[in-house]
């Protein structure tokens, strides 16, 4: 069968393959855990559940203007002014079915053939894939000192005259790391000045632990929303939960809203407005729900920093953010894709290889999920690989004897 060359050469999501093979093997009867996909365990908050039953019972299910439901919009506006300390305008806002379509559809309204995106290690799955979608280039800056937070000097290196924009996830998913404030600003002035975009996933902004905070870009733009270059995704997801839901948006300079605007029109004509109304319920409902899961998930990456302290070689940089921990995994192997399918096989323990994220060598393990299942799932990992630990272990109900070592 002949297929577009650019569609096929799309990597398939290594997070999603893996969810749907914990669910298949579940489904048999395994007790398996799954610590690969990053996606909170608590209930919709109340809020938007009343508010898009409230919009289903009107019956007024109808398209919505592409970039959004105006009251949506609206959300959004005030969220944007007391977290970011920015008053946007409405025609600086896109609605978009996920941060992922946010993310797709700047790339492909900023991107020429053959421009470059430049792109921090470790990074999320999906950008790589999206700038190709685009016919752009990915171009990687990896931190060579071991560390996950890249130097100014080697991103200045990376840009070139065909450079469009950079990417910065911070918290970032897969390390949990939070680039100082140094350094977004110093990114803010090098985009200001070279006129390159700055597109910040701050999907994971607030599940930050301890004392640690990400500053937002917008502190240090010296030009206002218009021409400072910067663009904000963000959404419901992660921070409440709501990642059925499929919200997302985009805070941006109006020209470039007005192109994703006419994107979303030819593509998906606009996002669902029981989606948006429950969003929308979220954002403007009571903020203590995201505290609660910052709190809960601060527990479990407590939980995770105790119990792989026990793994003999193990070294992990403590997460700062975000649900996920990327522990260095090399003093087993270096070769991550078949640490994890040796987990899965043996221990019923999904987790995702550091290769995807361009990061060899380590593991991501998501603890988004129970104490119970991030305590066990760690445990059974540590019996797998720790030649220290006791050799045998209940995986469900059945008494596993470690015979490989
Ligand atoms: N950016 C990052 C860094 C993510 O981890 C994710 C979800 N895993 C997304 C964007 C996409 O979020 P959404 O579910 O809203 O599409």
């Amino acid at each position: 069968m002949k297929l577009s060359k650019l569609a096929s050469d799309i990597a398939e999501s290594p997070t999603f393959a893996l969810n749907e093979e914990a669910r298949l093997l579940r489904e048999r009867g395994e007790a398996v855990i799954n610590l690969g996909i990053g996606e909170p365990k608590n209930k919709t908050p109340i809020s938007a559940v009343l508010a898009s039953a409230a919009k289903l019972t009107s019956g007024e299910v109808k398209y919505t203007p592409p970039d959004g439901l105006p009251s949506m919009k609206k959300a959004v506006i005030r969220y944007t002014e007391e977290n970011y300390d920015r008053l946007v305008a409405p025609e600086n806002v896109s609605i978009t079915n996920g941060a992922k379509q946010s993310l797709f559809n700047i790339l492909y309204s900023v991107l020429n053939p053959q421009d470059e995106v430049i792109v921090i290690a470790p990074y999320w799955v999906s950008y790589n894939e999206m700038i190709k979608m685009c016919m752009g280039i990915p171009v990687v800056v990896t931190p060579e000192d071991g560390t996950f937070t890249p130097r100014f000097e080697d991103i200045e290196r990376a840009v070139t005259s065909s450079t469009r924009a950079i990417i910065v996830n911070s918290p970032n998913n897969p390390s949990g790391a939070i680039y100082p404030p140094e350094l977004i600003e110093k990114i803010v002035n090098m985009c200001e000045k070279k006129g390159i975009f700055m597109i910040c996933d701050d999907i994971y902004h607030k599940l930050t632990f301890d004392h640690n905070v990400a500053v937002p870009a917008y502190r240090f733009a010296k030009r206002d929303v218009e021409n400072s270059h910067i663009i904000v995704v963000n959404g419901v997801a992660k921070l409440y939960g709501m990642t059925g839901f499929r919200i997302g948006w985009v805070v941006a300079p109006r020209d470039l809203t007005r192109v994703i605007s006419n994107v979303i029109a030819q593509t998906t004509s606009c996002v669902s407005p029981v989606a948006q109304a429950a969003a929308e319920g979220a954002l403007n409902g009571l903020q203590s729900v995201v505290e609660a899961l910052r709190l809960q998930i601060q527990n479990n990456r407590d939980v995770v920093l105790q119990e792989l302290r026990t793994f003999n070689g193990v070294r992990l940089i403590p997460p700062a953010g975000t649900f996920y921990a990327l522990p260095d995994i090399r003093a087993f192997s270096s070769n991550s894709v078949e640490v994890s399918k040796f987990l899965l096989k043996k221990a019923l323990v999904v987790t995702v290889p550091g290769k995807e994220f361009g990061m060899e060598g380590h593991l991501r393990i998501s603890f988004a999920g129970s104490v119970k299942d991030v305590t066990e799932g760690i445990a059974r990992i540590k019996w797998a690989l720790d030649p220290t630990s006791p050799n045998e272990i209940y995986i469900g109900d059945k008494k596993m004897i470690r015979d490989w070592m």
